[in-house]
């Protein structure tokens, strides 16, 4: 064990003044610049190579003057991001590489302390207690990391946890039934299917044990924070609080949001981050860009400046809940899925505000091709509910038209069809943008 890392004990605070968390990321990041310049063949190189040396570590403030990696970097040379021998390493995890890039990461025992401790911080956020008892609806095993750190979080948590995982519908509610969890971590689209399987087969979800639905792996909100259609339907169907969550592999990090639904928290024990345009120079507070993370007390592979890939706003404003902590709103898009059209860049989730807030749309997919080097083609097929057609369909060209500023081709399709583009055979998660370009742009 080293000082980067040290112990997780619970901590008691919930709410740190500003001048706390300033000391404690300050501290961190001496801890981890010091740490990693020792132990990481690849920051040893990399920092040495921007001009830096291990007894000069640059303040907190100065942080963007140091140089920045990405998921590329990484997963081309992973070996180099190891600080610790293989005799230390514990778990090893994969990623989906649904973006492209599929990343290998190792823990430490220490790490697995930390992947607890982070998740038991976000679970506090949803005010989960030790009184709760969860019913894990996500996978624990094939090398994914989320499940292990749900449960790694329910048990520094003191919660009773029911591992059903990603079992069959019918097998969750007849364990709702039988063993009343009061709260569920789940993938929103899966929730959504175990509540009709409950509508049709005449089970009572609202007045069930569940009081709490913890999403993962996908939006439940939009990008101006309210609830987006999935999430409004969760809530119906469950009569259940949904909580929002933002989880990264590599960041060995998952944030929650509070019950004031107004952005995931940030640990600032464990986690720094920073937002910047496509060069790489920070944007203003507040304003959109790629998430640049720094990640505190991770022992085998501690990032220094990452890009995410991931864009979001981070909202520094007081939170309704007195946590004083940074926070990130909703992801706004990935960088690869960012779309071109005559001269502006969008990404898919404005469309698709407009969209969830369309009444007569049943279901919906947005379809991206190359129109020209400078320009892509956007086609969004619609399934609209019964008695809506044509004039609908102007409305909503419209609509995108005024609040995202593109008119996309609009084509009715079957439910079946857009089912099986949102589900393709063998897919994990439900998607809403399918991703046509030969070659997506960076
Ligand atoms: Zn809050």
């Amino acid at each position: 064990m080293n000082a980067c890392v040290s112990d997780f004990a619970r901590r008691q605070e919930e709410v740190f003044s500003l001048e706390q968390i300033g000391s404690i990321q300050e501290a961190a990041w001496l801890a981890l610049y010091r740490y990693a310049f020792e132990k990481s063949p690849f920051y040893g190189e990399h920092l040495k190579a921007a001009g830096l040396s291990p007894h000069s570590p640059p303040s907190l403030a100065d942080m963007g003057t140091l140089p920045m990696t990405d998921k590329d970097c990484l997963s081309e040379r992973t070996s180099e991001f190891i600080c610790v021998p293989d005799r230390q390493v514990v778990d090893v995890v994969t990623t989906s590489g649904s973006t492209g890039h599929p990343l290998v990461a190792v823990l430490t025992e220490a790490d697995l302390n930390r992947l607890g401790y982070n998740e038991y911080l976000s679970f506090r956020c949803a005010d989960l207690t030790a009184e709760d008892r969860v019913l894990l609806a996500v996978t624990l095993d094939r090398c994914f990391m989320a499940g292990m750190a749900y449960f790694l979080g329910l048990r520094t948590l003191g919660a009773s946890v029911i591992r059903v995982g990603a079992s069959l519908p019918a097998m969750h509610l007849e364990t709702i039934q039988r063993l009343k969890p009061t709260a569920v971590v789940g993938v929103p689209s899966f929730l959504r299917l175990v509540a009709q399987r409950a509508s049709e087969s005449g089970f009572d979800l609202v007045g069930s044990s569940v009081r709490k639905l913890v999403c993962i792996g996908e939006p439940v909100r939009t990008t101006s924070m309210e609830l987006n259609k999935i999430g409004r339907d969760l809530e119906a169907c469950w009569g259940a609080k949904v909580f929002s969550t933002y989880g990264s592999t590599e960041l060995a990090t998952s944030l929650c949001e509070c019950r004031a639904g107004l952005g995931n928290h940030i640990h600032p024990e464990l986690l720094y981050l920073e937002t910047v345009d496509e060069q790489g120079n920070p944007t203003a507070p507040g304003e959109e860009g790629e998430l640049v993370a720094t990640t505190f007390r991770m022992e085998a592979m501690p990032l220094i400046r990452y890009r995410t890939g991931d864009y979001a706003r981070l909202i520094s404003e007081p939170c309704p809940c007195g946590r004083l902590t940074q926070r990130i709103s909703p992801i706004l898009g990935r960088k690869n899925h960012k779309l071109k059209v005559k001269g502006a860049t969008l990404f898919p989730s404005t469309l698709q505000v407009v969209l969830e807030a369309c009444p007569e749309l049943a279901s919906y997919v947005i379809l991206v091709r190359n129109e020209s080097d400078l320009s892509d083609h956007i086609e969004i097929k619609v399934c609209w509910n019964a008695g809506c057609g044509e004039h609908t369909a102007r409305l909503l060209r419209d609509r995108l038209q005024a609040e995202a500023k593109v008119v996309p081709t609009i084509s009715e399709a079957s439910a079946e069809e857009i089912e099986s583009l949102q589900m393709p055979e063998g897919a994990r998660k439900r998607r809403f943008f399918v991703d046509l370009r030969t070659k997506a742009r960076e």
